[in-house]
């Protein structure tokens, strides 16, 4: 174990920030850097960016039915090159490093393809560390019980690295990307967007499943799950990122904590109005169902409440890639009585507030609401959790629904120059 001044800390670099020697360089330093300070450091390192994209492909090429047990022998490869780059390169300036491949840990996984990370033994590292070493370490990757390569599922890198913290029980697990942090939205619609000191890992899971991709999103439930504290931040920019910490936490950050932390986009959803559905028990069951068991998940419902005995009237969202196979299982169900006109819609945008700050007001929903009828926008679908309110409204109006609601919650930054790019 460190001692009381030094951390240890797992740093996982992304595919951008691996992409090419030049950027291993970089990489390599911030790492020594951070070894320098006193700390125990383990590296994650994902593919350089677009490689896993390309060794997929090969995949497809090469049969159209691939096996997934050699999926995982081509696409985990990626990986180790990076990591006996980065090795290698920290070797070069007099570092102690050495790359561990998943099965020389072990990282085990359930299976193939998409695995779960089952368990992960520490011994290993334990002795890198005792030795004063740095391990360098594939993310995404993994071995089955058969002891065959294993991958994790696209993104899976960050998965790799907060397992690896839990582990190794390390202090934080620094998550190095292209992006300085998580923003209050997205800084190319609102220029006024401000990096975020610290956010909950609640708040994140809802950030990351309404649009604002920063981390795969298994990973922050599983530091959640473990209570490892998590920074996202730039691997260009020497600068503090954001901090991703348990509600216990977070109020050493946020002296004055907000109600609303972030505003998130989505484009990713398909509208589905279906009508003349008999008002009976069981018709909602009988919809929803069947897109259950083909896989489909339904985000949004709206039930139009009849008069008793009245057909009503279901609209609801499901995924874009997913609207193609919704409609083919709800014709199914149109033939036999479920419902008698459908309609469907793809020029749609769910816009959501999130903020913990929420659970304990409940003026949330109506300011929304109110704030974007004041600019004539409709509200096609709504939707809530208790940390999170999203409504469906016409695409064409992404970037202004984003831009009212972020002022009207108190987010614009009040020093940046609203005209300047971010
Ligand atoms: N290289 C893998 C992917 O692109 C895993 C990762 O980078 O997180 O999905
Ligand atoms: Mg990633």
């Amino acid at each position: 174990m460190p001692s009381a001044s030094e951390k240890r800390i797992v740093m996982k670099f992304g595919g951008t920030s691996m992409a090419g020697i030049e950027r291993i360089r970089h990489v390599a330093e911030r790492v020594r850097a951070e070894a320098n300070a006193g700390n125990q450091v383990a590296v994650v390192v994902s593919a350089m960016a677009g490689e896993t994209d390309r060794l997929v492909q090969l995949c497809k090429e090469a049969a159209a039915l691939y096996d997934p047990r050699e999926y995982d022998v081509v696409v985990a490869s990626g990986e180790q090159v990076t990591s006996g780059l980065l090795a290698m390169t920290l070797q070069g300036m007099g570092v102690n490093a050495r790359s561990y491949m998943g099965w020389q840990l072990p990282i085990r996984a359930s299976g193939h393809s998409a695995g779960l990370i089952d368990h992960i033994d520490a011994e290993v590292l334990e002795g890198v560390f005792a030795q004063g070493g740095i391990a360098v370490i594939p993310g995404f990757q993994g071995v089955t019980e058969a002891g065959d390569v294993a991958t994790l599922g696209r993104g899976g890198s960050d998965t790799s690295a907060v397992a690896l913290a839990v582990a190794a029980k390390a202090d934080r697990c620094d998550i190095y990307t292209d992006v300085e942090g998580v923003f209050t939205t997205d800084p190319r619609i609102v220029p006024r967007a401000r990096k975020l000191e610290a956010v909950t890992y609640e708040e994140m899971l809802e950030l990351a499943s309404v649009g604002a991709k920063v981390l795969q999103t298994r990973s922050v439930g599983l530091a959640m799950r473990y209570n490892m504290p998590l920074q996202v931040l730039s691997s260009f920019e020497d600068k503090p990122g954001t901090l991703i910490v348990g509600d216990d936490k977070i109020e050493e950050f946020n002296m004055e904590r907000v109600l609303v932390t972030g505003i998130a986009h989505d484009k990713n959803e398909a509208l589905v109005t279906l009508t003349g559905l008999p008002d009976k028990p069981g018709t909602v069951a009988a919809i929803f169902g069947p897109l259950a068991a083909a896989n489909i998940n339904v985000d949004m419902i709206i039930q139009a409440a009849p008069r008793e005995g009245e057909k009503s009237e279901l609209t609801f969202t499901v995924p874009k890639g997913s609207l193609a196979q919704a409609v083919a299982e709800l014709d199914k169900l149109k033939d036999n009585g479920g419902f008698e006109s459908m309609t469907t819609g793809t020029n749609v945008v769910k816009v959501s507030a999130v903020g913990v700050g929420m659970r304990s007001n409940a003026g949330i929903a109506a300011q929304m609401f109110h704030t974007l009828a004041e600019r004539g926008i409709n509200i096609r679908a709504i939707s809530t959790s208790e940390i999170k309110v999203s409504v469906l409204v016409a695409e064409e109006y992404t970037e202004l629904a984003v831009r009212v609601l972020h002022t009207a919650f108190g987010l614009d930054d009040k020093e940046a120059n609203a005209g300047a790019a971010a």
